[in-house]
């Protein structure tokens, strides 16, 4: 069934540069529109408030980049979003791309679904980096494969961090 199959939100892999940065902003080279972008500034403005991370609409100097781009590199199809990491350290290059997102959704997702989904896949790979975890929970945002209803659904709580 569609639904109950798992995602891998994303891949840790080799990278450079790194920051202690509490704020980030979303650099879009895909041109969301307006109502998917809304719902996007929305959703991970509610799951990364209890992060403590500021999400700035604008890029401004100093904030941690999300690139949205279409499609991830081609070895790495598939992936929802990237985070790269060197041993325990995560760096700041966070990525999430479209095309996996859409293909996940199914066809007849309104834009603002799309928005929301980008921006849950988003905060998981802030929450990486702000975290600097490596791993990933049994629960919450740092989960490491989410239902496939739970990226749609209407309900956030799913992606806000699990308790420990
Ligand atoms: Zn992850």
């Amino acid at each position: 069934m569609r639904s109950l199959a798992p995602l891998i939100l994303c891949l840790l892999l080799s990278g450079i540069a790194y920051g202690e940065v509490r704020e980030v902003c979303l650099s879009d080279r895909v041109g969301l529109n307006s109502h998917a972008r809304a719902s996007f500034d929305a959703e991970i403005l509610e799951i990364l408030k209890p992060v403590g991370v500021t999400f700035q609409v604008t890029c401004t100097e100093g904030a941690v980049r999300v690139v949205l781009s279409k499609v991830p590199p081609t070895r790495y199809a598939g992936a929802l979003g990237l985070a790269y990491r060197q041993g325990n350290r995560v760096f700041a290059g966070l990525h999430v791309y479209l095309q996996p997102v859409l293909q996940a959704l199914g066809p007849q997702v309104s834009a603002a679904i799309i928005g929301r989904a980008l921006a849950r896949v988003a905060a998981h790979e802030v929450g990486h980096y702000v975290l600097q975890q490596v791993d990933h929970d049994h629960s919450g945002l740092m989960r490491e494969r989410f239902p496939l209803h739970h990226l749609a659904s209407d309900d956030s709580t799913p992606f806000l961090l699990a308790k420990n």
